[in-house]
């Protein structure tokens, strides 16, 4: 909180509140303090029953502090006690006082430590004062407070129960999975081989363009059964389940959701129909977490632009005929603003090297070249200068396929521990038999299902038309690290055997790891989620 002088504070929606400790010495004792700087901050000395706290305002116009106090108030209406004392016209004596002094304020919104009475209050949960909706409770008064929609009503109902249809798309990719990819996914991962025939074959049963509606040349499935398929194939093969997600989540879905009506006719079926891969290139060397700091230019040309720039680990780079492309088009701004996003053709886009990876080895990783690629508006995907929205919302979608593509991976390493713990013998026994082994199957399990759940939960919303920003970040967060957990654990169970690669487990337990990092590493991924269940305002994170 620049200016303020004051090191603890909680940022809430438009302001921020200060814990009560930290008003210790710096108020008077009518309750007001003014920082030197371009922030006021006024604390209010409010009764014992009420708690104190202070409010933030803009800096010294009247109508400034006017509009400020409207926004920290309105925007924290939960929070707000005693609103007759907060003077937005600002002729209360004191704050006049206050005001004579450059300063302004807003007070008395509740403490910052709130009572359990109030939390139990605002979550309609209440059974001291307030009727709940089936009238228990002590009824001497009515709830008067609406539930917040927002962080303490967090969970929303889905349907876990597949359709017939989800299962049939289901038992399709696993059969397929299981004939087609398992029995050659080791040979793939030591080779690094690209498996460029599996997606022809993918693409004739409709799985490279799963949940595009049909006009589009897709199969038109909901996106819950596209992320069962994709959760069947990364069991198989994780570098086969990251082809398909980037395709498919990151390509063919931005271009149905951003583009125009020409642009979805032109490059959506293509796409869907398997004829030809997507790539997403954000990231770039000095922009993966911040992509907003890219440095893709894309100079006015005509009616269109020149782009030229370099972009890194670009997934499918080299096999992909449709690239989605990141690219500053305004360069008076800097960050995420001024960025626009553009639909190359694979002779656009010049591979420049092949990385080589810790696992995920039957997945191409490219750097790739944009030198001087000359776009017509018709390339210009969504609003000039808002491409960042694209990417971002991209991404929301995206997660929810690694999330998927984590699952997948940690119960392939589940299956094979499970079975190896009934079949080898220490001590006289199975090792299935010492609690040791059985404990850590147990946790498998459990973890497993609960990262499953979080995933279809996500891609549920996802089909209802929810936004997804948090649901799908919360699901990878938590799917990707029980991968990365539950495929060591594997290991564990299978001894010296599990480090081998006589065993498929050590290639889970390497492929697993970039499940945390990809579409927004873990640590921007717990960023998302409590900037969302606090409220606070989103900034424009990256994530490619
Ligand atoms: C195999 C592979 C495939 C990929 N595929 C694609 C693709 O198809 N398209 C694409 O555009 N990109 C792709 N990427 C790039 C990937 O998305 C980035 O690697 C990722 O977003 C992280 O960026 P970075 O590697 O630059 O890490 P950095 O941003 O440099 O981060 C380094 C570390 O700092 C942490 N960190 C950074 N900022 C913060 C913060 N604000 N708070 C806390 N911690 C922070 C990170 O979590 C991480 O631990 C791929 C990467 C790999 C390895």
């Amino acid at each position: 909180m620049p200016g303020t002088g004051l090191g603890r504070c909680l940022p809430v929606r438009n302001g921020y509140l200060l814990p009560a400790d930290d008003l210790a010495g710096t108020h008077d004792e009518e309750g007001g303090r003014l920082d030197a700087g371009g922030v006021a901050l006024v604390l209010g000395a409010l009764g014992e029953d009420e708690g104190r706290c202070c409010a933030v305002a803009g800096d010294g116009d009247r109508d400034d502090l006017a509009r400020a106090w409207e926004r920290v108030v309105e925007g924290n209406r939960e929070f707000v006690r005693g609103e007759r004392d907060v003077d937005p016209r600002l002729d209360d004596a004191r704050v006049q006082r206050e005001e004579s002094r450059g300063t302004l304020v807003v007070v008395r919104v509740q403490r910052c430590a709130p009572r359990a009475h109030d939390i139990a209050r605002l979550a309609g949960r209440c059974r001291r004062c307030c009727r709940d909706e089936r009238g228990r409770g002590r009824g001497e008064h009515k709830p008067e407070h609406e539930p917040p929609d927002h962080p303490l009503n967090i969970v929303t109902p889905v349907d876990f129960e597949p359709t017939a249809e989800q299962k049939e798309i289901q038992a399709l990719a696993r059969d397929f999975a299981r004939q087609e990819i398992e029995p050659y996914a080791a040979e793939w991962d030591k080779e690094h081989r690209f498996p460029r025939d599996t997606f022809a074959k993918l693409a004739e049963l409709g799985l490279m363009g799963a949940c595009i509606p049909e006009e589009y040349g897709g199969a038109g499935t909901d996106f819950v059964s596209y992320i069962l398929a994709l959760e069947e194939l990364s069991r198989a093969d994780a570098g086969v389940g990251v082809t398909v997600a980037v395709h498919t989540s990151a390509v063919t879905l931005p271009l149905l959701a951003f583009g125009t009506d020409e642009q979805k006719s032109r490059f959506v079926p293509p796409l869907a129909r398997g004829e030809q891969l997507g790539a997403f290139a954000l990231t770039e060397p000095e922009a993966g977490s911040d992509a907003g700091a890219l440095r893709t230019r894309a100079e006015p040309d005509g009616d269109g632009w020149t782009i030229t720039g370099a972009k890194q680990w670009i997934t499918n780079g080299r096999y992909a005929g449709t690239f989605l492309t990141f690219a500053r088009t305004d360069f008076e701004t800097s960050g995420a603003r001024g960025v626009s996003a553009f639909i190359l053709d694979a002779d656009q886009v010049r591979v420049t090297r092949d990385e080589e990876k810790l696992g995920l080895n039957s997945s191409a990783t490219n750097d790739v070249a944009i030198e001087g690629a000359v776009v017509g508006r018709d390339r210009l995907l969504h609003e000039e200068n808002k491409g960042f929205r694209v990417a971002m919302q991209t991404l929301d979608g995206g997660r929810i396929g690694i999330a998927a593509q984590a699952v997948g991976i940690a119960q392939a390493a589940y299956d094979v521990a499970r079975e190896y713990a009934k079949q080898r013998h220490t001590f006289g026994k199975r090792i299935a038999e010492h609690q040791a082994i059985q404990q850590k199957l147990a946790d498998m399990a459990t973890e497993i299902e609960a990262a499953r759940l979080l995933v279809h939960r996500a891609a549920s919303l996802k089909d209802k038309g929810d936004r997804v920003t948090e649901a799908g970040a919360m699901a990878k967060l938590f799917a990707s690290e029980v991968a990365r957990r539950q495929t060591g654990e594997a290991i564990q169970i299978l001894g010296g055997y599990g480090y081998t690669k006589e065993f498929p487990v050590e290639r889970y337990y390497r492929d697993a790891k970039i499940t945390e990092i990809y579409e927004g590493t873990s640590e921007i991924q717990r960023l998302v989620i409590a900037r969302s269940i606090l409220g606070v305002q989103q900034r424009q994170l990256a994530q490619g």
